[in-house]
């Protein structure tokens, strides 16, 4: 046995629009905003995952920073690659220079892919150092990840609630039987409240500041048993120029994000309309489970259990679903082959 057989090198790989996650000998050794900095002038690789968030939105005239994937797919497919392959890197906090070439990678990607993109996945992971590289759907990771047991004749509602887009998947038997992909997820929150900073508080915030009310304030329903404090958000004043700080109030940002939560109840009564009946029996009595960051929204499960009038199950630790079933995958490739795309 040689020195790389005795650490596998095989690699499960959720890369998200906001997030991309690695799982290495069983364990999420990568957890990054996908995203990365580089050099204008000289197209070098300056920063990746959170160290080039940071940089994100404060750049000056020699660096831009690029999240290379929109909407769940490779947007950039330069940047891409130098992600993928600096995340590799980042393995055992980046002590392993010697990584062998990985030997198996397993990627998930979003059910509404075309050829051409899956094709841009399959090739950013192979110039990454992948041997074999397997696809598998979203959703289908996603149920893997919240512990359903996908080969049962048994029909399951995933919804995955991510950076770019809002998956809604019935699955059984292996397979999607019906799915309605929209662009209503995480980013359209962020931007839906730095909208109304500025419409109705003359406040000009940026994506990250929204992001972070979001986290803190963000909310489905205007009221919420146990709701949050008011949150200080700090942005610059559009009438005087002058940096400022307002207090916002969750009920607020329940406003803001409504019309973009309908929409996520909308297509999720959409796809429950399109299921077989036979797998609608299954859903009544199992409910709808929610994965993805989206999934932590505050108030959501109850929105959409009022709406549906279902159990909703917030997946664990929802940022981690994806990856946890790929890592599945990749644990017992023999028995998920009727998933695995090649
Ligand atoms: P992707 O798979 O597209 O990379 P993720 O499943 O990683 O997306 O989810 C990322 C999204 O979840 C981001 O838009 C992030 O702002 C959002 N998110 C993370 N935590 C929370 C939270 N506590 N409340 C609301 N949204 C959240
Ligand atoms: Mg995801």
């Amino acid at each position: 046995m040689g020195l790389f057989d005795f650490f596998s090198s095989d690699l499960a790989i959720d890369l998200g629009t906001a997030n991309t996650l690695i799982i290495h000998n069983d364990k999420i050794t990568v957890d990054e905003p996908s995203i990365i900095a580089l050099d204008k002038l000289s197209g070098r690789v300056l920063a990746v995952g959170k160290q080039a968030m940071q940089m994100h939105e404060k750049t000056h005239d020699n660096i831009k920073t690029i999240r290379p994937l929109k909407d769940g797919v490779i947007a950039d497919f330069h940047a891409a690659e130098h992600m993928i392959r600096e995340m590799i890197k980042m393995i055992d906090g980046g002590r392993n220079r010697l990584f062998a070439p990985s030997h198996r990678m397993v990627i998930c990607i979003p059910s509404g892919i075309t050829e051409v993109e899956k094709r841009a996945v399959r090739d950013s992971a192979e110039h990454a150092g992948a041997k074999e590289v397997y696809m598998v759907y979203e959703p289908i990771a996603a149920a893997i990840g919240v512990g359903i047991d996908i080969e049962q004749p048994v029909g399951n509602m995933v919804v995955d609630i991510g950076g770019g887009t809002t998956e809604i998947a019935v699955i059984a038997l292996s397979g999607i039987v019906c799915d309605q992909s929209i662009r209503i997820a995480g980013d359209v929150f962020n931007k839906d409240i730095l909208d109304y900073m500025r419409r109705q508080h003359n406040l000009l915030i940026g994506e990250r500041s929204a992001e972070k009310v979001k986290m803190e304030v963000g909310s489905a329903l205007t009221e919420l048993d146990n709701g949050p404090d008011d949150y200080e958000i700090r942005g610059r004043d559009l009438m005087t120029g002058i940096p400022k700080v307002i207090k916002v109030s969750y009920s607020e940002i329940a406003f803001a994000l409504d019309k973009s939560v309908s929409k996520i109840e909308e297509a999720v009564l959409k796809a429950l309309e399109t299921a077989p009946p036979e797998l609608s029996a299954d859903i009544y009595d199992r409910g709808i489970y929610l994965t993805g960051g989206g999934a932590l929204l505050k108030g959501l499960d109850k929105r959409l259990s009022m709406k549906t009038r279902l159990p909703i199950h917030v997946a664990d630790d929802p940022l981690k679903a994806v990856v946890r079933g790929t890592g599945s995958v990749l644990k017992n490739l023999p028995k998920y082959k009727a998933v695995l795309m090649q």
